[in-house]
């Protein structure tokens, strides 16, 4: 006969099998990033009939020959031809100096039909660059990247509308909305102090009323830190770095990260991962990037959305 203890026990264990917790909701960035697209394809179609064919013009200037740089170039470019802007691929070569690279900025600045510069970086180049510098001479208006001083000051200000939004960290945001979770009042961690990511980041999470812990590499106990977040984003750069044993229940967790790792069962001999551990993190988050397919789409998208943006304001400014 088992006593009532073990009968209590083993109700528990079958209750729990039984109510066993579900995996977590996956955030798919090829979805939001494509509603976005058609969205702008509209936006930019009713630009073109108001104003007798006018187009978005985007510049992507690259100096030097990098074969990951040439990849994402050619995605940004398929990107904005599917939505009907104007793109230029600028491309000056390894031996060209600071002083050319940024004659070449000051002439697109002064291109009234364009109305996006991105500088790829990293810059390829035989010759000291100054990047700081280089991505300061963008002109704020037309800086989608949103990489340049003015904007990321506009931004810490919490200028939200006054600003270009940096891609990845907006397009974070936007993966987020669509879960329905509002970030206000919220513990949000982000783990990455980058200006393209990190930093950006924390600042759209504050100005957005979450309260807000970002992390780095020379931050204590992350697990802890990890586990108070009720929304957590990662862009350190660090394979399955986060574990899903860390994971607050039912999370939503945003993976910025791409890292290859060898894999012998592809035939490239690797594949991409997260910055997050996805198999253990989607046992335990309630909301969850897949990487590839997460936020990576979501930064193209929000390219283009920063340079019809340009344009539209562009609009405002010398056709009304
Ligand atoms: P950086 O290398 O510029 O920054 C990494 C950040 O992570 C730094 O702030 C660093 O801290 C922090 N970090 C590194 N190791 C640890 C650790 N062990 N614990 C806590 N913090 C750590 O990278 P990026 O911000 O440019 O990119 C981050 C990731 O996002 C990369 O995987 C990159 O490929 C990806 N990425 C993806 C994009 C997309 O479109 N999906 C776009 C841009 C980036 P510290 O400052 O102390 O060094």
């Amino acid at each position: 006969m088992w006593s009532s203890a073990v009968l209590s026990l083993r109700l528990r264990a079958s209750c729990y099998q039984g109510n066993r917790r579900s995996l977590a909701t996956v955030i798919s960035g090829n979805k939001t990033s494509r509603l976005v697209r058609e969205r702008l394809q509209q936006e930019v179609e009713k630009m073109r009939t108001l104003f007798s064919g006018f187009r978005p013009g985007l510049v992507v200037l690259q100096v030097g020959d990098r074969d990951d740089s040439n990849l994402y170039i050619s995605t940004k470019l398929k990107a904005a031809a599917e939505i009907g802007i104007d793109a230029k691929h600028v491309r000056l070569p390894k031996t060209a100096t600071q002083a050319e690279v940024l004659q070449s900025v000051l002439s697109v600045n002064a291109n009234p039909s364009v109305h996006g510069l991105i500088v790829q970086l990293p810059l390829d180049s035989v010759n000291a660059m100054d990047t700081e510098l280089i991505t300061n001479a963008v002109s704020p208006e037309k800086d989608v990247d949103g990489l340049s001083c003015v904007n990321a000051g506009r931004l810490s200000r919490g200028e939200l509308g006054g600003c270009f939004l940096p891609c990845t960290p907006s397009g974070c945001m936007e993966l987020i909305r669509q879960t329905g979770v509002s970030v206000a009042g919220k513990h949000a961690v982000v783990i990455g102090r980058s200006k393209i990511v990190g930093a950006p980041m924390h600042d759209l999470l504050l100005w957005n009323h979450a309260t807000v812990t970002t992390c780095h590499s020379k931050t204590p106990d992350l697990p802890a830190q990890v586990g108070r977040a009720d929304v957590l984003v990662v862009g350190a750069g660090r394979a399955e770095m986060v574990r899903g044993e860390w994971v607050k229940e039912g999370a939503v967790v945003i993976d910025c990260g791409i890292n290859h790792v060898p894999d012998e069962t592809k035939a490239s001999g690797k594949r991409v991962v997260g910055d997050v551990h996805y198999a253990s993190a989607n046992q335990r988050a309630g909301f969850i990037t897949p990487v590839p397919g997460g936020v990576g789409p979501m930064t193209v998208a929000m390219l283009m959305e920063n340079t019809v943006q340009s344009a539209q304001r562009f609009l405002l400014k010398n056709r009304s």
